[in-house]
């Protein structure tokens, strides 16, 4: 099994690209985003108390996400391996993540950073709200603080990750295909 992060601010295009990159390579694509989304569609209990936290723009508790994720590790089968998108978002969750790999006699193999202006950003995600219908896409402010939750809590990940080196930067501005050629080319150095 070969493990990715994929990372980057909101509206970097993780979600797009996760798609696409784990089609091409038979990886089971998890993200936090999608799974909290479902539990609100779903209206379960867990779904209710997250909504108000989500629409603020601010991070839901750490256990709930770890939990999440290891109860789809565990489901998963016949896959080249796992691409995190969306998770982990702070140290904490990257530590537990760490930890539930090696459980397992797995590791993150590598860290896929997407960077985008912030301007870029903002452009997108407004772009974005119509379509999704996602209240945190709607309301300006509360774009403004998912990037900057993601300044002060996830990104401090990148030096931890860098520091093991698995960090690995990929320039996210331009159209969909050539990101996501950009993205192929170091997916198939760690798969193949
Ligand atoms: P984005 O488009 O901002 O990257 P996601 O779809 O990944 O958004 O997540 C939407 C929201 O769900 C986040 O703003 C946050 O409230 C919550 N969320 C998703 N993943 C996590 C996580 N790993 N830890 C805490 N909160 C999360």
């Amino acid at each position: 099994m070969v493990n990715f992060l994929i990372f980057g601010p909101p509206g970097s295009g993780k979600g797009t690209q996760s798609v696409k990159l784990a089609e091409k390579f038979n990886l089971a694509h998890l993200s936090t985003g999608d799974m909290l989304r479902a539990e609100i569609a779903a209206g379960t209990e867990l779904g209710k108390k997250m909504s108000s936290i989500m629409s603020k723009g601010e991070l839901v508790p750490d256990e709930v996400v770890i939990e999440m994720i290891a109860h789809k590790i565990d489901g998963t089968k016949d896959r080249a391996g796992f691409l995190f998108d969306g998770f982990p978002r702070t140290v904490a969750q990257t530590s537990a993540l760490e930890k539930m790999l090696n459980e397992r006699n797995m590791k993150i193999d590598s860290m896929l950073v997407l960077e985008v202006d912030h301007d870029e950003l903002v452009k997108r995600l407004i772009a974005r709200a119509d379509l999704s219908g996602r209240p945190d896409d709607k309301d300006p402010a509360v774009i403004e603080n998912r990037i900057d939750v993601y300044k002060d809590k996830t990104e401090p990940i990148i030096n931890y990750c860098r520091e093991r080196g698995i960090y690995q930067p990929v320039n996210g501005m331009g159209n969909i295909d050539d990101i996501f050629a950009r993205l192929s080319g170091y997916v198939t150095k760690l798969v193949n």
